[in-house]
């Protein structure tokens, strides 16, 4: 029954996998595909916090997110607006009583939506870095909301931001230490990295594993706990404020009754293949149903739900959530390593 749940695992190399975070072993979860290459997904048995190894060549996965990843489609566009108000709402909470102001920049902006929102609220500019081409000739025709850079190097050192912002752009990447040292850079002393990316630490996905909605098999390389150690943030200069679990927007996430149904239909066509003579009908019915509730369940983009299945969601979506924010401080350097607590 368990069969397809089990760890991938190549039978010529498991390599051992420790986590960027904790330090602990990671045990393999699923393959990852970027073109014709594989990987696979190795999850922490302490925190959770989820890596790919082998890592891709940086080259492959820098080509698949400037060319192809976004194409400037309707849907896309429609997917952005819906999801910079959603953002917008859950900064806006998180910043509590320090109010979001000062130079802003967005890490990974899309089509600038949320940008060009935030720069609204706060009257000022807010530059953007986004490497895939079509945003950045979208952005230049719909508004731009500051000025656009194509990487995160490109932006002048001696440019300092009161606030950063980067939504789901870490489980794109393949590690952190880089990413956040080249933020610590830019950002002023107190100054804070808004980040919303999915949840290592979700129930659901401990229990749909690669049928997960957010799993991306092939574009999603890491994903973050909802835990840290002591010492994990001061060592890249930040001291952590906040690690909540968050629900995501409708327009963003496969309902989990879809990915539960997929699972299952998965499961059952498993159990077949080891039989004499095939699947009994039984079991073709049983995995037909499971095949049927998928197919009608929610799937992003676009979503226009009904009521049953919301109210399903509703029952079968618990904590910890699927989608994690995270609000990081920038420490002055003499308060670095000083192992403040940092628990959820
Ligand atoms: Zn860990």
């Amino acid at each position: 029954m368990a069969q397809l749940i089990q760890p991938v695992v190549h039978p010529q190399a498991t390599p051992l996998v420790t986590c960027e975070f904790c330090g602990e072993r990671s045990d393999p979860i699923y393959e990852v595909t970027l073109g014709q290459d594989t990987s696979t997904m190795f999850r922490c048995v302490q925190c959770s916090a989820c890596r790919i190894a082998p890592v891709f060549p940086t080259e492959a996965v820098r080509t698949l997110y400037e060319k192809e990843y976004f194409q400037a489609a309707p849907w896309e566009l429609e997917k952005g607006r819906v999801l910079a108000a959603d953002y917008l709402a859950k900064v806006v909470r998180a910043a509590g009583s320090r109010r979001i102001a000062g130079r802003a920049l967005e890490i990974g902006a899309g089509y600038g939506f949320f940008a060009r929102s935030l720069a609204g609220m706060i009257g000022s500019t807010v530059d953007v870095v986004e490497p895939n081409e079509s945003c950045r000739a979208s952005m230049q025709e719909l508004g731009e909301p500051g000025t656009i850079y194509a990487s995160l190097d490109e932006v002048p050192a001696r440019q300092k931001y009161e606030n950063i912002f980067c939504f789901h752009v870490m489980e794109h990447l393949q590690g952190c230490a880089d990413f956040f040292r080249g933020v610590a850079a830019l950002l002023v002393d107190h100054g804070r990295l808004f980040i919303l990316t999915p949840n290592a630490a979700s129930r659901s996905f401990r229990l749909t594993g690669e049928f997960w909605g957010w799993s991306g098999r092939d574009q999603h390389y890491q994903f973050l706990p909802q835990t840290f150690p002591a010492d994990y943030w001061p060592r890249h200069g930040f001291r952590l404020l906040e690690s909540r679990d968050v629900v995501p927007a409708d327009h963003h996430y496969p309902s989990h009754w879809h990915a539960w149904a997929r699972m299952h239909a998965a499961r059952l066509a498993g159990e077949g293949h080891g039989c004499e003579g095939g699947e009994t009908t039984a079991l073709r019915m049983k995995r037909g149903f499971f095949e049927w509730l998928a197919g009608f369940a929610r799937q992003w983009p676009g979503y226009d739900g009904f009521t049953f299945e919301r109210r399903w969601e509703e029952l079968v979506s618990r904590v910890p959530h699927d989608e994690l924010l995270l609000v990081v401080m920038k420490a002055e350097a003499d308060t670095r390593g000083s192992g403040e607590h940092s628990q959820q």
